[in-house]
């Protein structure tokens, strides 16, 4: 299949267009840094945006959830949906109220999911979404057994027509502005992992593995 060259009419940043990025490089480093998403789809004209995790392998974006799950049951009839990624690096003070802002890398991916139905692609698919969110995790977990994945839908959202958005650096104040008498710059923010916590009921013998206590969201390049 040809891919259809970016931005579509739909996907085209209007306002702040020099901070519209639409390579797929640059879009899947912001998609792979993060693992949670906000999933928008009308059902009778009423728009729903619902928060939830994802995984990503090349241009495929999965989703799970409870198969009774609405937000799962209405892509996989065939709903169009709206996926944004948002990744929050820093609060934007500025000399003035107007100016402030924020620095962020934001994805927004237009499409329609299917259902990803064959047993083994399932399992992929699982195991894509998990190794996406905590690498390491899945070889040490049980693995789900044939209840839990009949009770689990699995969603492919492909990565077909989508835009990325990225602001950085500094407050931009008007020129006259940069006189007034005010603290003006970047409250970074990140996602950090804290220490660990023992389940109650482990092991005492069990030691923390690696991917627990090293973990980070940081992804290299
Ligand atoms: C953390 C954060 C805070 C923000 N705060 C504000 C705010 O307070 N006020 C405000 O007006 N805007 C804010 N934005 C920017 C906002 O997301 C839109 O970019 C903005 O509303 C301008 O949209 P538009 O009219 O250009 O495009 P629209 O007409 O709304 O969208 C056209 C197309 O542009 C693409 N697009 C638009 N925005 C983004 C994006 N952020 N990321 C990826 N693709 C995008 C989509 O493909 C969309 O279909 C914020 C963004 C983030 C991530």
């Amino acid at each position: 299949m040809s891919e259809t060259q970016m931005p579509t009419a739909r996907t085209r940043v209007v306002r702040e267009a020099d901070r519209a990025v639409y390579d797929r490089e640059s879009v899947y480093r912001i998609l792979d840094e993060g693992f949670l998403c906000h999933v928008g789809f009308v059902v009778d004209g009423q728009p729903f945006v619902i928060p939830t995790s994802y995984g990503r392998k090349g241009d495929s974006l999965y989703i799970h959830g409870s198969a009774a799950s609405r937000m799962l049951r209405q892509i996989r009839d065939g709903v169009s949906v709206c996926v944004t990624v948002t990744l929050l690096d820093g609060l934007v003070l500025a000399r003035s109220i107007f100016n402030h802002s924020m620095n962020y890398r934001s994805v927004v991916i237009l499409g329609k999911g299917t259902l990803v139905e064959d047993t083994a692609e399932k399992l992929r698919a699982l195991r894509v979404l998990s190794e996406h969110i905590l690498p390491g995790r899945w070889d040490e977990a049980r693995q789900p057994n044939e209840r839990e994945l009949k009770a689990t839908s699995v969603l492919r959202v492909p990565i077909e027509e989508f835009s990325a958005k990225v602001r950085t650096g500094p407050p931009i104040d008007d020129e006259e502005d940069y006189s007034f008498p005010t603290w003006a710059g970047v409250v970074p923010l990140e996602i950090k992992a804290g220490s660990p916590i023992n389940d109650p009921r482990l092991d005492p013998a069990r030691e923390v593995p690696a991917y627990a206590k090293n973990y980070s969201r940081r992804r290299a390049g």
